[in-house]
């Protein structure tokens, strides 16, 4: 029924063309493309109808942007066809692919800080139709029609250097509807965005599909696509390796498609300590006026706590403030049952507390030096001031009980990080922050932008470490992370802690709805 009410629809601005739902709007072809060499995209073909949600999926590297910059006319592709509304290119300018109704929005969207909501979103229609001169009368009505569109409301006069992301990307929505646009391709909409960011967003897709516009919504977060998408396609190394309906898929499935093996992750089992012996890390009534207040938990030897909340909930402050970055205002921190100072990161240091900082698990590598080398980067510095000469020995034999430990797979740790796997390439950045020792290890949004296979290594390598005796606190709002992670999972509202959950009496659903909920 609802098909029929949108099978016919005209486009406000033309108003002659009558659009049919099914009909196909563009059509990829056999498309190949190396660069120098190397194949990024292999005989991957594509079709996309009018007013649909396509979701393309796959892993780093495999494609996913090459194919977008094809279809938008940046590359030109070295086999194959697109067709857009019938027309056949074997290589297509970037002037063309607009004219055809096409528009990209990248991930730094292309904006100019220094103009205004209105003037951004209205400059380009209002230059491509006077030229040389710009009707400022009109631009303010131009950029508010365009809101519209989408049910948006934002100060038109506000300068878009200073707004939110997610107000950017609806300024490049909205400036993308104004070119005519037939299909919108996202790249990686949802990266800097928050949950509630994200269901909004996701509400503007909607609405731009009843408006018979298609969207091509790339992505590697599987839950996102499980939610938006109606037809996903998932690329594995520069090949297609599914295009089928959407509802033929779940999570389990598409990681399969897009690493080509099953992966299984088995949720972390703590074994609770039964000694009377005090707890690894106590915390009690720590407050930092205006970040966090009165938080109180207990850390044991051995468990995985995970401390979740929207961005703005306090988390990443208190995780700082227990390295010792933001020293909190007042409470107490103890340490096997003896109260301590962390006023410094050398406090914190001292007391072996380690902090992992967001992202860094993706960066901080040097890929061209040696494995051992880049684990130990962090330590050579204490090495040298006692010893003043490096012992090489000791080095070595520390390389190597760490690439044993993490079960890093390399056939010598002489090898250049390059020709790791990206999930043994994670192992190395987690090596280079535990080659001080810590004994409480704090992980801050651990695999942001990690790859699925990747991923699941990783949270392997922290059950082990948890199984040996350390305690890690895991802050993230990945909600499937900290299920497979932690034992007990605490949930920050507003700088509070609000509720604690064990990982058993909880489902990933209850806690998301959780998180979510204002
Ligand atoms: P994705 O967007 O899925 O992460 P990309 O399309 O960016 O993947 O990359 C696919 C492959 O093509 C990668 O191996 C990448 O290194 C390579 N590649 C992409 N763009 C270029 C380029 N301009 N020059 C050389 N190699 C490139
Ligand atoms: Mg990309």
């Amino acid at each position: 029924m609802t098909a029929l009410l949108y099978r016919f629809f005209s486009m406000a601005s033309k108003g002659k063309i009558l659009i049919i739902m099914s009909e196909e709007i563009l059509n990829v072809s056999h498309i190949s493309k190396s660069f120098s060499g190397v194949s990024a995209l292999n005989d991957v073909s594509l079709t996309i109808k009018a007013g649909e949600i396509h979701c393309l999926i796959g892993e780093n590297g495999s494609g996913k942007s090459t194919l977008i910059k094809i279809i938008a006319g940046v590359y030109e592709p070295d086999e194959g066809e697109i067709i857009i509304n019938s027309h056949h290119y074997s290589k297509l300018t970037p002037i063309e692919s607009i004219h055809e109704g096409i528009q990209v929005i990248y991930q730094d969207f292309s904006l100019f800080p220094n103009l205004t909501v209105a003037e951004n979103i209205a400059l380009n229609y209002q230059l491509e139709r006077n030229k040389n001169w710009v009707d400022w009368g009109n631009v303010r009505k131009i950029a508010q029609n365009a809101l519209d569109r989408i049910n948006v409301k934002l100060n038109l006069d506000a300068l878009v250097g200073e707004m939110p992301v997610a107000d950017k990307q609806l300024i490049a929505i909205s400036r993308a509807l104004l070119q005519d646009a037939r299909l919108i391709i996202m790249d990686e909409p949802t990266t800097a965005l928050t949950q509630k960011e994200v269901s909004s967003l996701f509400s503007v897709i909607k609405d731009l599909q009843k408006q018979g516009i298609s969207i091509l919504f790339v992505s590697h977060k599987l839950n996102e696509v499980l939610d938006i998408s109606e037809r996903t396609m998932v690329l594995r190394n520069g090949q297609m390796v599914v295009d089928a309906d959407a509802s033929e898929f779940d999570t389990k499935k598409m990681v399969y498609y897009m690493t080509g093996h099953h992966v299984v992750e088995t949720a972390y089992v703590y074994e609770e300590n039964t000694s009377n012996e005090p707890p690894l890390l106590k915390v009690e009534n720590l407050t930092s006026r205006n970040n966090f207040y009165d938080i109180s938990f207990e850390l044991k030897a051995g468990e995985i706590l995970g401390v979740t909340g929207l961005l703005g909930s306090g988390r990443t402050g208190l995780a700082l403030s227990l390295f010792g970055v933001f020293p909190a205002d007042s409470g107490s921190i103890s340490i096997d049952g003896v109260q301590v100072k962390i006023n410094s990161i050398q406090d914190a240091i001292d007391k072996k507390i380690g902090y992992v900082p967001e992202d860094r698990l993706t960066e901080g590598l040097f890929l061209d030096q040696e494995i051992g080398k880049n684990m130990v980067v962090r330590i050579v510095d204490d090495l040298k001031g006692g010893q003043k000469l490096i012992n090489q020995k000791s080095l070595q034999l520390q390389i190597q009980d760490w690439v044993e430990q993490l079960n890093i797979k390399t056939s010598s740790s002489q090898l250049p990080v390059k020709s790791l796997s990206g999930g043994n390439q994670q192992r190395v950045v987690l090596a280079k922050w535990l080659a001080s020792c810590p004994r409480i290890l704090i992980l801050n949004g651990p695999t942001v932008g990690v790859d699925i296979g990747s991923k699941a290594e990783l949270h392997e390598a922290l059950r082990v470490l948890a199984k040996k005796g350390m305690g890690l606190l895991i802050m993230s709002d990945d909600i499937p992370e900290l299920m497979q992670t932690c034992n007990r999972i605490l949930l920050m509202r507003k700088g509070r802690i609000v509720e604690e959950f064990h990982r058993e009496m909880v489902t990933e659903d209850e806690l998301t709805h959780k998180l979510v909920e204002a």
